[in-house]
Order: C-alpha cells, then structure tokens, then sequence
C-alpha cells in the first residue's frame, strides 16, 4: 500500500508531514513500531514491560528485580531488548534512572544492535532537534545531570559513549547531552485504553508532524504500536497535524506550555483567535477559580495513582463549587475527567460512566476537540463494555 503521507519542507515549521491522498475522518493514517521505548517507573510494577498491557500479578525477572511480565512468552520476546539493559539495571540498584535515562539507553541499546533497521525511516534520528540552543541554563542543568547518570547507568555495555564501541552511533549520538536533548524533545507518551500515562516511546517518522492546538489527527496506541489517525476530512498536500499538549486550555496557557516545553511560539489559527477562549473559560473567575486552584494538587495525586484521594477531591470540588459552573468551562471538565479516570481505577463503572457522559457532549461540541473526543469516546466504549461484563453476572438478568 502507497503510504498516505510524505515529508515535507513546512513553511515557518521546518520539517513536516502531509497527506498524499484523501483520507477520511477515523482513518488509520500510518502505524508505527517504536524504535525504543520503556514502561514509565511508576507504573513499572504494573504494566507489562513487553507487550504494555496493565496486569496483576506479573512475573519479574529475577536478574534486575525491575522488569514485569505478564509470562514467560512475554519474558521470552522480550529478552532480546532487555538483556543488556538487565545489566545496566542491576548494577545500578537499587537505584532506578528517570524514565528518560532509561528510554535514551534503550536507544542506544538499540542502534548497537544490528538487527533492528531503521531504513524505513522518513527520518532519522540524526536530523533530531535537541534545542539546545535555545534552553534556558536551568533546564540545560537538569539535562546535564540526566546525561551524566545516562553514562554511569551503561557504563558497564558502553564503557565510552563517544570512543570504540559507540562507532556503530550516529555522531550526535555520542554525546549524552544531545543526546538525552532529544530523547526528551522528541519522545512521545505512551497511553492505554484508559488513556492513563504508560510509558514512553521514540517513534522518529513521526517526530516530524508539527503541533496544532487544533490538529487533524490523533494518535492512539496498540500496545506499544502508534496508529496515527485522522479525526477529520484532509485533503491531499494538507499537512497532518497532532497536539503536543493537553488541548483543554486557553491559548495563553497553551501557548506558555508549548513555548516552555518545545521552545516554540505556536501561530495556530486556534491560538491567533484565541477562539474558544469564551467558552473554555465560560461563568465569572470567582466561580472557577477554586476548581483552577485545585488542579495541580488533585493532578498530582494522579501522578501517585492514589485514586481514592483524587476521586474524593474531585467529587467533592464538583458537587459543591462546581455545580455553578458550566459544563464548558475547562477547569471542570479538566477535573471530571480525572474523576472518571479515578473511578476506571477503583472499578466504579457506572459512576465512570456518569462522569464520561457529562464530559462527552463539551468535547463533541467544540470542534477543537475533536481529537480529545474520539480518544474520549474509544475510552467510553471500554467503560461500557467492562459495565455489562460487571453488570451480567451481578443483576443476574440475560442480555
Ligand atoms: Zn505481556
Ligand atoms: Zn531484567
Ligand atoms: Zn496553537
């Protein structure tokens, strides 16, 4: 099959992607097999560190202590990609490296390996952005203690990252900080069905579509594979766009992420009208501001997976102040969410769905988040279909 898409000089952007073809809305535009990847550490324990699928009881290997399985045919395809950096883990412990350090060392694992090839490519890692130039010394600090802890934890395989045994590298590969520079500005985050945080995966092809708060298309994730799909008509030679961000947010918050994050002002026509901007941030300040004041805490509970805490605190902030506040208005739709995320974790389907239906008119509604609402809507359907699994055998009733 001709692929759909094709690499182009995109003006004011540098590289991008765009359409060959006419590709219709829910369209699988491209699929990717990351060329490394790794399960976030917080979920390391959880989540099975081949296939990414979320399980009790995983079995772990006995060497590092670290990677899970779900059994031994997962261990088993797995090893090829883990055996060296099983080494690299247990020499280290138990100490464990942020999930970067350990995503760029795959990487570097990886390009070492004859047997994976990359000339499929639209890209190669080679032509990469690292932004160095352009970070502040602060965030520059925080990249240089990554790159030294990059170097102690493969020290034991790669005893000198630019010297003999790193030949098989890309030249700007040898060097750790440009290196973990643009493992960290390239690297996409892996979700689940339940769209919760997985992992993180290079996927270079598609390190080349550009930004748009309001994009055509959206990514999703098979396992570890990225399908990239169309969440509208695109024409042939229009350039396919993905967010990088969280789109639920006004464009003055949008575009300070975008510009701390990935260094660039963003120019989109959602942001040059600030449309939406209405909306989002529909009812008077002083009715909102609680529900905006308590995100980052109630957000860092999610970080922790202490569901119970986020789903009381979020309950609680949506029957008191929230019930003045529009369905519309970001900071409550940002909140219900997290309050159906937490009652996916704790297994409260029905609740799951009554927060999953408030929330899923808004994102039908305004159209720029129509990426938002597919993802939204594929979860919905998971909900509801572990609502009748729980529902058959507890009501007792046939279906
Ligand atoms: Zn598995
Ligand atoms: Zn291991
Ligand atoms: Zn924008």
């Amino acid at each position: 099959m001709p692929p759909k898409l094709k690499r182009f000089v995109s003006p004011g952007k540098g590289n991008g992607l765009r359409a060959t073809v006419r590709i219709r809305r829910g369209e699988l535009v491209y699929s990717a097999e990351p060329l490394a990847c790794c399960v976030s550490n917080k979920l390391a324990r959880d989540v099975c560190h081949h296939c990414f699928s979320r399980r009790e009881n995983l079995l772990r290997c006995s060497q590092c202590k670290m990677a899970r399985y779900c059994n031994t045919t997962c261990q088993k395809q797995a090893w090829c990609g883990h055996k060296t950096e099983c080494k690299c883990l247990k020499s280290l412990r138990p100490r464990v490296p942020t999930d970067s350090v350990r995503l760029a060392a795959r990487l570097i694992f990886a390009l070492l390996s004859p047997s994976k090839s990359s000339s499929e490519e639209l890209y190669t890692l080679e032509e990469h952005e690292s932004h160095l130039s352009s970070m502040s010394e602060n965030k520059k600090q925080g990249l240089s203690q990554l790159a030294s802890m990059l170097e102690l934890y493969v020290q034991q395989e790669v005893p000198d990252l630019a010297q003999e045994g790193a030949s098989a590298l890309p030249p700007s590969c040898r060097d750790p900080l440009s290196l973990i520079a643009k493992v960290t500005c390239n690297c996409f985050t892996i979700s689940d069905g339940e769209l919760q945080e997985i992992g993180v995966g290079l996927y270079p092809s598609l390190s080349l579509l550009n930004h748009d708060c309001w994009p055509n298309c959206v990514m999703v994730f098979v396992g570890t594979k990225l399908q990239l799909r169309a969440v509208r008509d695109i024409n042939p030679e229009e350039e396919l766009t993905i967010s990088y961000i969280e789109t639920l947010s006004s464009t003055e918050e949008r575009r300070r992420q975008l510009e701390d994050q990935y260094h660039f002002t963003c120019r989109c026509q959602h942001c040059d009208s600030q449309d939406k901007d209405g909306l989002m941030l529909s009812g008077h300040k002083s009715t909102w501001d609680p529900l905006k004041e308590a995100l980052p805490r109630l957000e860092g509970l999610k970080a922790e997976s202490d569901w119970q805490a986020l789903l009381e605190g979020c309950s609680h902030l949506l029957s008191t102040v929230g019930c003045d506040v529009s369905d519309e208005n970001v900071y409550k739709l940002r909140m219900t969410d997290m309050a159906a995320d937490a009652c996916i974790h704790l297994g409260h389907w029905e609740e799951a769905v009554g927060y999953g239906e408030k929330t899923l008119p808004v994102y039908r509604d305004i159209k720029a988040l129509r990426g938002e609402y597919i993802r939204k809507q594929r979860r919905s359907y998971k909900i509801r279909a572990n609502t009748t699994r729980i529902l058959i055998p507890s009501t007792g009733s046939s279906w």
